[in-house]
């Protein structure tokens, strides 16, 4: 019984990221503050404590419900136990595999950090893109999209194999073009508790658009409209904090204040299931696959943007969005591929 106990307050230390504070306390020494392992260690409880104060005031504003966090937290409990058994550290790896390829040498230098971070933002673009256009890899990304609210609970729903591939994805990239390790770990950082910020709900932030900011990084607002599945707004905004590739690349979407948003997935799930919400996805690839005819049907099926078909009566957010683009706007509705 005391070890169930011990494991629950270990876990619980662990998700809220206080260790470090606790160690601090306990032995008085104060002097990591002023290292970079123990800055990261201060302030790895942000973001969970930034959770508590959102699930409070959405119990004092009494519009806390519980299955809006049930989904994330079910995750939670499931990637912990996934991980007991299976520890991934593919960022290690890339490291050891690539970094001595780099095309040129950086060092820790302030020029050298925003060209690292432009790369990291191109190399997290490429592998969120991926992770919405090739069916496969949507397997992976959908479980972080199927929570039908958005709160910072959506920040620990992932699929336990998601975090190894985009990491081999975007830290190859990165070291390829020559982020060396220490500069891409403190982008990591960076890029890490942004990223969850991001998610942060309704109840403790309103209006995510963080006034001018909204024109020059990548907002909640923003990142809300990317979990919203209006047709307008799938598949858009794919970058982490700055929306350099998204303009680029023509995909950013700013939040329009006559269309709310409706977050979650087009595929009907069924509504608190975690199941679903984990392997659905998979679930939905295989029948697809079960039911192509011929084996290159099946393949395409794989690789293909979700929503293809191979009768050609395609759902693909491309084809969604341009044919509500052209309704808005009266036109006839023409047929994309
Ligand atoms: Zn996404
Ligand atoms: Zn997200």
């Amino acid at each position: 019984m005391t070890d169930i106990l011990q494991l629950l307050v270990d876990e619980l230390t662990g998700f809220l990221g206080i260790h470090h504070w606790m160690e601090m306390f306990r032995s008085g020494d104060y002097q990591s503050l002023l290292t970079w392992k123990g800055i990261q260690g201060a302030l790895s409880p942000l973001i969970p404590l930034l959770l508590l104060i959102e699930l409070i005031r959405g119990s004092l504003y009494r519009n806390f419900k519980v299955e809006n966090y049930k989904l994330p937290f079910l995750t939670y409990i499931f990637n912990r136990f996934v991980s007991r058994y299976l520890s991934i550290s593919a960022v290690a790896y890339c490291i050891a595999l690539f970094e001595e390829h780099a095309l040129l040498k950086t060092t820790l230098t302030w020029y050298w950090f925003l060209y690292g971070y432009v790369v990291w933002e191109l190399a997290h673009f490429v592998y969120h893109y991926l992770g919405h256009k090739v069916r496969l890899l949507w397997c992976l990304h959908a479980t972080h999209h199927a929570p039908e609210d958005m709160n910072l609970s959506v920040t620990y729903a992932h699929f336990f194999l998601e975090a190894p591939y985009a990491d081999v994805i975007r830290t190859t990239i990165c070291l390829l073009l020559g982020v060396n390790p220490p500069l891409l770990f403190l982008i990591m950082f960076i890029d890490g508790t942004w990223g969850s910020f991001i998610h942060v709900g309704e109840n403790l932030l309103k209006d995510g658009r963080l006034g001018f900011l909204n024109g020059i990084l990548l907002t909640p607002s923003h990142h809300r409209v990317h979990h919203a599945k209006n047709p307008l707004y799938m598949d858009t905004n794919f970058c982490n904090l700055l929306p350099i590739w998204d303009k680029a690349f023509g995909t950013l979407q700013t939040e329009e204040k006559e269309l709310p948003i409706e977050y979650g997935i087009s595929r009907q799930i069924r509504r608190g299931h975690f199941g679903d919400a984990y392997f659905g996805e998979f679930y939905a690839l295989f029948n697809d696959i079960r039911r192509a005819p011929g084996l290159k049907n099946k393949l395409l099926y794989v690789v293909m943007p979700p929503g293809w078909s191979h009768t050609g009566d395609h759902k693909t957010a491309k084809v969604v969005r341009h044919n509500y683009r052209q309704q808005a706007t009266g036109e006839p509705v023409a047929q994309v591929s």
